[in-house]
């Protein structure tokens, strides 16, 4: 079998899907705006919004299509094994090697998609605030922290592997999910890397949104303001942790632009997710899809014959993270991102629904205005797109289901 000729179709395929996804996008962008958000944009800034979400959507499709070419190039070289018959043929080595090549060439062309993305489009529509040298030390900490994770991931899978053989399977998942726990505790240390964060200060605010919690008998950590205004001036809100440990952290944009009405109706939304343990049921999900991923790692660790038709003697751990993340993956990905991002959509709607009871609706629809003008929303997205990988609903959908229930 010509092993190198189905990667490579298969890795074709996937890219075009990508491709095809940015441009139905693209298109998209002329659907007819519904009515119950026609008052999002004026006139001129629903231009601006076309022009914004076009340039967006070429630089995707670009960014696929060179991404797609320069790995396509990679693979039919055999440069991944050149590399790693560059260094001493211990396993590690062998392994690191091609991992930190790999590490390299994605932040390059991350870093040039990424900088015309954030300094150029989202600078020429007002949306930046990043200056250069933080860019480029997000860029620098990315790296690191992508090298540091693929290191320790394909390490212990390698190990595991030359150990136990198929018995990997189930141990990397266990082990990967470990890790994603792990990450997710760390997460709030991670994010405070970047970023400061201080305590809401005491005021109606802090007491609206705390007796909205004790009204529930829910305890939260802290509720935090994030100084997201240093990068973007998008407004968010977000909960981190697990269990008791739950902290709520609010971008200080949202506190800088919205009413306290609609603050108080964006957190009680974040409520809506935390009484329903949304979180928590993400991770379970994201544990069905760890395994499926875990058996994915083992075929592309056990059939030594795909290895050797990219120029490796034997089985190279690092390539078969590559095959996994660049072609496996991205072929099952979209089927379990689509379920996921179902799942996902419903708990919106009843996130939404917590703030409706909590008697905040009209106050979450204008708040939710305010986001996806401040986001520069698309208000009439593909339906395909939506059920094929929007995580949230349109907001004409949540409008029209907050007024229902009202
Ligand atoms: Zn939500």
């Amino acid at each position: 079998m010509n092993y190198k000729a189905i990667v490579l179709v298969v890795f074709t395929i996937v890219s075009m899907y990508q491709m095809a996804l940015h441009f139905i996008q693209y298109r998209s962008a002329g659907n007819p705006t519904p009515e119950n958000v026609k008052d999002v944009y004026d006139a001129q800034t629903y231009q601006r919004w076309k022009k914004y979400s076009g340039e967006k959507c070429r630089l995707q499709i670009l960014g696929t299509l060179i991404s797609w070419v320069v790995v396509s190039i990679l693979l039919l070289t055999n440069a991944y094994a050149a590399v790693a018959g560059l260094f001493s043929d211990g396993v590690f080595m062998q392994l690191l090697a091609v991992l930190v090549f790999d590490a390299v060439i994605s932040t390059i062309f991350g870093a040039i998609t990424g900088y015309v993305d954030q300094m150029i489009i989202e600078q020429k529509y007002g949306f930046n605030r990043s200056t250069m040298k933080t860019f480029v030390m997000d860029q620098i900490r990315s790296l690191a922290i992508e090298m540091l994770l693929n290191v320790l991931l394909v390490s212990i899978l390698a190990a595991l592997h030359r150990a136990l053989g198929n018995w990997m399977v189930l141990l990397f998942a266990a082990v990967v999910f470990g890790i994603t726990l792990l990450i997710s505790f760390l997460y709030p240390i991670f994010s405070r890397l970047g970023n400061k964060f201080v305590p809401l200060e005491e005021g109606e605010l802090k007491e609206r949104l705390t007796s909205l919690l004790t009204s529930h008998g829910y305890h939260v950590k802290a509720i935090e303001v994030m100084d997201a205004s240093r990068r973007t001036t998008k407004s968010n809100a977000y909960f981190t942790g697990f269990g008791h440990m739950k902290t709520i952290v609010l971008y200080d944009n949202l506190i800088n632009t919205m009413t306290l009405d609609e603050i108080c109706a964006v957190f009680a939304h974040e409520l809506g997710h935390g009484l329903n343990k949304d979180v928590l049921k993400q991770q379970i999900m994201n544990m069905g899809n760890l395994l499926i991923m875990a058996v994915m790692a083992w075929a592309a660790v056990s059939f030594p014959q795909v290895h050797q038709a990219f120029g490796f003697e034997e089985i190279n751990y690092g390539f078969a993270y590559i095959l996994l993340g660049t072609v496996m993956l991205s072929l099952v990905q979209p089927v379990t991102g689509m379920l996921m991002s179902a799942y996902s959509r419903f708990a919106e709607f009843r996130a939404d629904r917590q703030a409706v009871t909590e008697g905040y609706g009209e106050a979450l629809i204008s708040g939710l205005k305010k986001l996806a003008r401040e986001n520069f929303a698309h208000l009439a997205p593909s339906k395909l797109l939506v059920v094929l990988e929007y995580s949230h609903p349109p907001l004409s959908a949540r409008i029209e289901a907050i007024e229902k229930q009202k």
